[in-house]
């Protein structure tokens, strides 16, 4: 055992074992020409007790993949199925991942179980074509979603390790040949809504009742109740729901919410193309290629809403049709309630009561639809109180205003000094490749450590988002 890891705060678990038989498939990681480290999440690492890990020691664990004392012996590919732009594809999996230990988190922090989860860590069975890496471009873009999510009060995986593996890929979408990286993610669970969908589409009922039970009891620790199948379908659309309510009021555009995409305790995860959308508007789309807007901003509630309807379907075995459908139903309601609780905490605004927050919150959004003032100025403005005609000009952002009139300022929401910064923190797409490029020319990180930093305290100025299960800040 690692000498630095003797201590009672790692607690390895293995839940994984109850279903390995059914969902995944032993693998190996590959083996790379080097292993750089280029980030560690420490702030993520004390939750787990594995923050006392030397570099030696972390590149052994997350970049060679030696097990950690006492969790699973090997790593252990997922299975799953899944709709990818609404068609069904039997072929997927985890192609360039694995899941290599789950652990509890602090109690402090949740004390929930935790998945560390790779990226780009090699071939597997369900690699098809493809090279199961990842580019170092595309690890560094997921740390800087994750960063970002998380301060704006998303549920979100957390981006636990990047360490560079010294090989040439060639993609499409990156000057080629690029640099290539192996991530590890932390997260509440890798089973999603195509974990479900592949063990309907082979007609393995029992092992569906086995996937509801782990879910319930590992994932979303829940009694399974009367029919443990409506037990989760219902838990999955008030995290759903809430999940792409989070993305709108954090400007977000996941860009490819297939239903292999979307995890059962509804916490987002896996960040290829996305994008934070400087101003409000509904038809911005963040993958190249998305052509139709399947997955543009504001559509983002009702793809997920679909891909959950693809859960309910795979259900039908082990619940009443009609009581499927009831619970989706509840969906939209829960949706905008969340939408609004969120738009409110990011203001840091009370209501009331639930009509005059509606008002305002329906009153803003129609204001910015239609406006070319970017969404992370007008959070940072309105919260600040920096909401007058001269800046916020026209009919609708009058209205918005007198609506504003009924609501009340959190007591100490203007309390961390980012609220006397000049402007707000925000992540669109230019500033995500000025990041990127003094790496890409000279492995200058520091724009990369200092954006990090600027992010966590924008996120310590938000504070966390009432009823949700606790982010691990790991403070
Ligand atoms: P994603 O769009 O990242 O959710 O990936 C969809 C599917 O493609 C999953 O089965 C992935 O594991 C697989 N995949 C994506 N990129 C690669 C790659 N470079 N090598 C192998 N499989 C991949
Ligand atoms: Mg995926």
């Amino acid at each position: 055992m690692d000498e630095a890891l003797k201590t009672d705060i790692f607690h390895p678990e293995r839940a994984i074992d109850s279903i390995a038989d059914f969902i995944a498939d032993p693998v190996q990681a590959a083996e790379f020409p080097q292993t750089i480290l280029r980030f560690r999440n420490d702030r993520a690492a004390r939750t787990v007790g594995l923050d006392s890990l030397d570099d030696a020691q972390w590149i052994a664990h997350f970049g060679r993949f030696n097990p950690l004392p006492d969790a699973q012996p090997a790593p252990l590919a997922l299975r799953y199925h899944g709709h990818q732009f609404r068609a069904y594809n039997p072929d997927l999996g985890d192609g360039r991942g694995f899941l290599f230990a789950q652990m509890r988190e602090a109690a402090s922090s949740g004390g929930r179980l935790l998945d560390l989860g790779t990226k780009g860590s090699g071939l597997t069975p369900w690699s098809r074509t493809a090279d199961g890496r990842l580019t170092l471009k595309g690890g560094v873009r997921e740390i800087l979603a994750t960063e970002m999510l998380e301060a704006l009060g998303v549920t979100t995986s957390r981006t636990f390790s990047i360490i560079e593996t010294g090989e040439d890929l060639v993609r499409g979408d990156e000057p080629s040949p690029t640099r290539s990286a192996v991530m590890v993610r932390l997260s509440h669970g890798h089973i999603r809504i195509g974990s479900f969908q592949r063990l309907a589409y082979h007609d393995q009922t029992e092992e569906i009742a086995r996937l509801i039970d782990y879910c319930l009891r590992h994932l979303l620790t829940l009694e399974p109740g009367e029919v443990p199948a409506l037990t989760l379908l219902n838990a999955v659309v008030e995290r759903t729901a809430d999940l792409a309510a989070s993305y709108m009021v954090a400007g977000f555009v996941h860009g490819v919410l297939n239903s292999d995409n979307i995890a059962i305790t509804g916490e987002s995860f896996d960040y290829g193309p996305w994008r934070f959308t400087p101003r409000w508007e509904p038809g911005f789309t963040a993958a190249y290629f998305d052509q139709t807007g399947l997955y543009a901003f504001a559509r983002q509630a009702e793809a997920i809403h679909w891909d959950v309807a693809q859960l309910a379907q795979s259900l039908v075995s082990h619940a009443e049709a009609e009581a499927l459908v009831d619970i989706l139903r509840r969906y939209p309601a829960m949706y905008e309630a969340r939408l609004i609780e969120r738009f409110l905490w990011r203001l840091g605004l009370t209501a009331p009561d639930g009509d005059t927050a509606r008002t305002f919150v329906i009153a803003a959004v129609e204001a910015l639809r239609g406006s070319d003032v970017l969404i992370d100025r007008f959070f940072f403005d309105w919260r600040r109180g920096d909401h007058d005609e001269a800046r916020y000009p026209g009919a609708v952002w009058e209205k918005a205003r007198s609506a504003l009139g009924a609501l009340s300022q959190q007591p100490g929401a203007l309390d961390h000094p980012y609220w006397q910064s000049d402007s707000p923190c925000s992540m669109h797409i230019d500033e995500v490749e000025a990041i990127w490029a003094p790496i890409a020319e000279r492995d200058d990180w520091s724009a990369l450590h200092s954006k990090v930093e600027a992010i966590r305290a924008m996120g310590q100025a938000h504070g966390s988002v009432p009823g949700q299960p606790r982010a691990s800040r790991g403070e």
